[in-house]
């Protein structure tokens, strides 16, 4: 065994994402038992059945199912832009930061980004980024909004906020689109169905591999004639699939037994919160914890790297944002006892450390 794979064996409260889910026995179960066709074809049954289930939970015409979340935002800005559009989008958001530029090396759009700590921004700043139409001017085209919030500590976008904004997506011929990673975590913390937040948008889709625990995929919806162009983009790059129902039926799995339960990945980030609140040298961020992400501020006399490095030590991992900042997420990997642990030696550590 290499060091790297013991150093990661000894990890049991894995606090750095919800991506860190493993597939359960029963979802597994779901899977092998999935009927199976060929996807390219439209002839994978459960398949067309996620697809269905999404659509109607988003309150959309119809939906495709992708390997990732970042090809469901790529390919609407590739269906909803030409090259020099302009992509409106917060400055932290996960499509202009954390996708390798892909919105400019595909779509050939650029962003314009509003700067705001908690992902959230208003119809106002909106309009104060839409271009007047001049022929020297970038055309303004979309409007990404991310809910939750990833960078911005899982905030969840108000619905009244996400209508004004389609309003002036439709007054300005924008494009509204919705990453919705999360959505399912501000539908349940929210107490709000998805189609209520994704009422008017032009494109919106979730993704399985993060709180809903599935291995693989998102699925992307819209209207007919925008998935259908979404079917040329998917071939082209690559997504188009064979049998992936085995795919789909953890998704199905999941849309079944793993929704609801993302409050107690809430109330799990809360009690973090609530433990690690008010220690010397650490601020929680944000204040009041909606969803399963908060960061953590460390003043001056703490390094992240150090404090990362120390945790290990307690089979504990949060992940290190920068030299001074820390990200916890909870998912259905991590117990509510194994939370409280890792919170107490994030406690212990700092203090040790604060001598
Ligand atoms: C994770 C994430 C994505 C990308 O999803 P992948 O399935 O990892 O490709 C996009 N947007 C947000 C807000 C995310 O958190």
């Amino acid at each position: 065994m290499t060091s790297a794979t013991s150093a990661t064996s000894a990890i049991e409260i894995d606090l750095v994402s919800d991506t860190s889910t493993r597939p359960s026995r029963d979802m597994l179960a779901r899977m092998m038992a999935a009927e199976t066709g060929d996807e390219q074809r439209g002839e994978d049954p459960t398949v067309l059945r996620l697809c269905e289930q999404i659509a109607g939970l988003l309150g959309m015409e119809d939906a495709l199912f992708l390997p990732s979340g970042t090809m469901c935002n790529q390919i609407a800005f590739l269906v909803h832009c030409r090259p020099g559009d302009e992509i409106i989008a917060a400055e932290n958001a996960h499509v202009f930061g954390s996708e390798g530029a892909g919105a400019s090396a595909l779509a050939g759009a650029q962003f314009h980004t509003i700067a705001t700590p908690s992902g959230i921004f208003d119809a106002a700043a909106v309009a104060a980024h839409i271009r007047a139409p001049r022929m020297r001017r970038p055309r303004s085209r979309v409007i990404s909004v991310e809910q939750t919030t990833n960078r911005g500590g899982g905030a969840i976008w108000p619905v009244e906020e996400l209508a004004a904004i389609v309003a002036l997506a439709r007054e300005h011929s924008l494009a509204a689109h919705m990453d919705g990673a999360r959505l399912f975590n501000a539908v349940v913390a929210a107490k709000t169905p998805a189609k209520i937040f994704t009422a008017g948008f032009d494109s919106a889709w979730v993704d399985l591999s993060k709180g809903l625990g599935c291995p693989v995929g998102g699925v992307l919806a819209g209207s007919k004639d925008f998935i259908a162009e979404a079917w040329h983009w998917k071939h082209r790059l690559g997504g188009a699939m064979r049998q992936s129902g085995i795919l789909a039926g953890a998704g199905l799995y999941a849309l079944d037994h793993n929704v609801e339960r993302l409050a107690e990945d809430h109330a799990n980030a809360r009690l973090f919160a609530d433990i690690v609140r008010g220690l010397d040298g650490v601020t929680v961020s944000p204040e009041n914890v909606v969803t399963n992400i908060l960061f953590l501020e460390l003043d001056e006399r703490l390094e992240a790297a150090a404090i990362a490095t120390a945790l290990k030590e307690h089979g504990v991992r949060i992940g290190v944002e920068g030299p001074r900042r820390m990200r916890v997420v909870t998912h259905l990997d991590v117990t509510r006892d194994g939370v409280e642990r890792a919170g107490r030696a994030f406690a212990e550590t700092v203090q040790t450390m604060l001598g």
